[in-house]
């Protein structure tokens, strides 16, 4: 995700902070220094800081369990709303992703239970809030954070078995309907069900004062549910379909001495991105469009091979689609060019692939109408 740090590594993964969380942190300081003074102020970080490396060892929980069955975990992200986890593969059987997905919430289990244990220990020091409270306020001392953060878990093992996909309730969900129904199928229902909810969210949130927080989680619930929704039916839909009968074999190449700037007409004229640099009938780099818009703002006439990329990853006719644009999304490349005995054959965009994806589900829709 862009705009975040890394602030530590655990298991190999990549722990980020968005820099929103920032804000969040910032905002909760002024907020309790106005209130109730600078003290007031640290207890709030000292608040935030613990809820959020109870979302972390959430979201490692996903991971290492992940990592078992051999899918890689890149990082995890703290954004103001939580976590997430960056899986780089879908797990394969429905039954890891049970496993998967019940490991975050049983971390909170754990959590629970070793601070229910500090509490029946002190119980005149830390408070109970018996059920599901709203946030009783910032701590004050180390007895108070004890208790908030035992209904902070509370909360997070409630939320998370609600079957609002994707939340983990509803990835559970998922992986229930898919032992009888085919993976796309399966999230079509469990993101419905998702939006549902998602609503019921949305509306009570609004209606009732104090709770907008949970209206704000129901919009991206909602939205959420919908982008994977998409993400399942597009990896389905090109999980047998090779780049050469997606990729698009007409397209502008430029020479290294051509000026860069010169391709810019191209990017509205032909819809083209990035412009393979070919000279003798040899792929020498990749000029993108950041550089071409570069070079014509610059005015001059810098030349292609100046501004052009020479390390970027190239693909086969032959290659399987799906893992192409995994890597793609990996990699952030936004063209990349297809090869064939050392000839350039053609370019595979992210557009290629909407548009590929878009005609087919079409075509899908008319088969399933005539039977
Ligand atoms: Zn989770």
């Amino acid at each position: 995700m862009k705009w975040s740090l890394t602030i530590a590594r655990a298991f190999g993964i990549q722990i980020r902070v968005h820099f929103t969380f920032f804000l969040l942190l910032l905002w909760i300081v002024v907020e309790a220094r106005a209130a109730a003074g600078w003290g007031a102020a640290m207890w709030g970080v000292v608040f935030i800081v613990a809820t959020f490396t109870c979302v972390v060892l959430h979201e490692l929980g996903h991971s290492v369990v992940a990592q078992r069955f051999g899918i890689k975990v890149s990082s995890i992200t703290l954004l103001p709303i939580g976590g997430v986890a960056a899986l780089r593969s879908i797990p394969q059987k429905p039954a890891h992703e049970m496993a998967i997905t019940v490991a975050g919430p049983l971390v909170n289990v754990l959590i629970f239970a070793v601070l229910y244990v500090v509490y029946c220990w002190a119980p005149d020091r830390v408070p109970y809030f018996p059920g599901l409270v709203l946030m009783p306020g910032l701590p004050t001392d180390w007895g108070e954070l004890t208790g908030v953060l035992l209904l902070v878990n509370k909360w997070m093992i409630v939320f998370n078995l609600i079957p609002a996909y994707p939340m983990d309730g509803g990835r559970l969900l998922r992986a229930v309907l898919a032992q009888w129904l085919p993976y796309p199928r399966a999230t079509a229902i469990a993101a419905t069900i998702g939006q549902v909810i998602a609503g019921v969210f949305i509306l009570y949130g609004l209606w009732e004062p104090g709770w907008i927080m949970l209206a704000i989680i129901g919009v991206l619930i909602f939205l959420a549910a919908g982008a994977e929704e998409k993400t399942v039916r597009l990896r389905d839909a090109l999980q047998h379909v090779q780049v050469g009968r997606v990729m698009t074999p007409v397209f502008v190449a430029v020479g290294p001495d051509d000026a860069a700037g010169g391709c810019a007409p191209w990017i509205f004229q032909r819809g083209q991105d990035d412009f393979p640099v070919m000279a003798d009938g040899r792929l020498l780099g990749m000029l993108t469009q950041s550089a071409v818009l570069e070079a014509a703002r610059r005015n001059g006439s810098v030349r292609a091979a100046e501004l052009m990329m020479t390390s970027f990853s190239s693909t086969r006719p032959d290659a399987p689609v799906a893992e192409v644009h995994d890597s793609m999304q990996a990699s952030g490349q936004r063209t990349v060019p297809v090869m064939e005995d050392g000839r350039l054959v053609g370019l595979l965009t992210f557009d290629n692939i909407n548009r590929y994806f878009m005609t087919r589900s079409a075509g899908a829709a008319k088969d399933g109408a005539q039977t």
